[in-house]
């Protein structure tokens, strides 16, 4: 026997028994996407390596050690995508799509970081993600949020809490910077080994800091909000105002940072209570300077991605899960020769009514067998065929979840009665 072939370590898979919650979460950000205007746009897993060193910063703990990089046959340097944003950027200034100067996209899929994988933290995982480019006032980072709650709401998930602060512009933050440097370095000896790194490369980072620890020496750190030039003091405080006229609960952190470099002004989490220290589920910001970065004319842009294992974590825990996709008809096939006709009557049922799940009996067995795999289906009716019945023309109906009399269905009649018992919509009956 072959060996076990292990699956890598920190990646999922997502079980049958779990794509429900999944397509619920996909499906409902498809609707609301669609409600505010924003199309869908699917770019490459793989970029050049530059991409995310030139977009996402040096001293980011993605680029110092969280990406998957390698060189491919032809030289090429090569890293899976640890985010999305990079990428959209890139395939937006190299598809000429800022002619028109404006756009309001959203992106979802897989995303790669090389960490310590604990729950809710994985080497693979999913986001859904957002962007707009070309808008440089506060109106679009108030519709972007709007949409992040809209999306939480109508997922049914109550347990999250919006963190808001401004980074202001460059400038401010390189006169901040130089405070937060003095000001760390002079607990240097208190630091840890993270921070100490973080010193002299991105003392801002210092903030965003997940260790106990150092949360004492964060909390008496000066503020950059304290330190805002006028412009964004302004831009922060219109959003709070579209914010609280759209009743959107928000909370100002004045240390929240972000773990990538290009944002400006804006940055804002959706954070939870339920799932320990996995906390952030959606988090964001603006980053005016990334499309010039990139070789871009320059354009504002802001965004936001979420990441869909916290959230789906989330819809289980509050008990929101969707239920599993089953079958409304088992078809049993009971007879020596019921199989052909067997297969001719199901397609015809499906082209007869494109929403009816009718799972069909494969691999033969006997009767009490197929009934067996019928109940554990989760279907209501079987449909069954034997010899007999295939000789009178007709199939027997029979309510495998209530205690009702089997009725005998002649071929020609089936679909309809299907139709009636099922409530099936939008089907040609025969
Ligand atoms: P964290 O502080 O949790 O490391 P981050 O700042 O690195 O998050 P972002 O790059 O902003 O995260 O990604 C947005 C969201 O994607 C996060 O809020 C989180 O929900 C999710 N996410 C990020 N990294 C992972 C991961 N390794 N596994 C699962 N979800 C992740
Ligand atoms: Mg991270």
């Amino acid at each position: 026997m072959g060996k076990i072939i292990e699956p890598l370590r920190g990646v999922h898979d997502v079980l049958p028994a779990q794509a429900a919650a999944w397509q619920f979460l996909e499906r409902i950000a498809r609707e609301v996407f669609a409600a505010y205007g924003y199309e869908e746009f699917r770019v490459p897993i793989i970029e050049q390596t530059q991409l995310f060193k030139r977009s996402i910063g040096d001293f980011t703990d993605i680029v110092e050690k969280e990406m998957f990089s390698f060189v491919d046959q032809g030289d090429d340097h090569i890293t899976l995508r640890p985010e999305a944003t990079a990428g959209i950027v890139r395939a937006v200034i190299s598809n000429g799509l800022l002619r028109e100067n404006r756009l309001r996209v959203w992106c979802m899929g897989p995303m790669f970081r090389r960490e310590r994988p604990q729950a809710g933290r994985y080497r693979q995982f999913h986001q859904i993600d957002c962007e707009a480019f070309g808008f440089p006032g506060p109106d679009i980072d108030a519709e972007m949020i709007l949409l992040s709650a809209r999306l939480l709401r109508r997922l049914g998930l109550t347990r999250v809490k919006l963190l808001l602060n401004s980074l202001g512009t460059p400038a401010a933050r390189a006169v901040y910077r130089d405070r937060l440097t003095a000001y760390f370095g002079a607990h240097e000896a208190a630091l840890d080994e993270d921070s100490k790194r973080r010193l002299h490369g991105n003392p801002l980072r210092i903030l965003d800091s997940k260790n106990p620890d150092m949360q004492r020496i964060i909390a008496g750190a000066p503020l950059l909000i304290d330190a805002l030039d006028p412009e964004s003091q302004q831009h922060f405080e219109s959003l709070c105002a579209h914010l609280k006229g759209a009743g959107i609960e928000y909370h100002v952190e004045p240390h929240l940072v972000r773990g990538l470099d290009y944002y400006t002004r804006t940055v804002f989490e959706w954070t939870t209570d339920a799932l320990g220290s996995q906390a952030t589920v959606c988090a964001g910001g603006r980053y005016d300077g990334l499309v010039g970065q990139l070789g871009g004319a320059a354009t504002p842009g802001i965004g936001w991605a979420m990441g869909q294992e916290r959230i789906v974590m989330l819809l289980e825990k509050q008990g929101l899960a969707a239920v599993r996709q089953q079958p409304q008809v088992y078809f049993v096939l009971a007879g020596e020769r019921t199989e052909i006709e067997g297969f001719k009557l199901a397609e015809r049922l499906r082209d007869a009514w494109p929403d009816l799940k009718l799972q069909i009996n494969v691999g033969g067995g006997s009767i009490k067998s197929q009934f067996k795999r019928a109940d554990k289906s989760g279907a209501h009716y079987a449909l069954v065929l034997g010899d007999d019945e295939l000789a009178r023309g007709v199939a027997a109906l029979k309510d495998l979840r209530r205690d009702v009399a089997q009725e005998e269905c002649a071929f020609e009649r089936i679909s309809e009665r299907l139709g009636v018992l099922l409530g099936l919509k939008g089907g040609v009956a025969e």
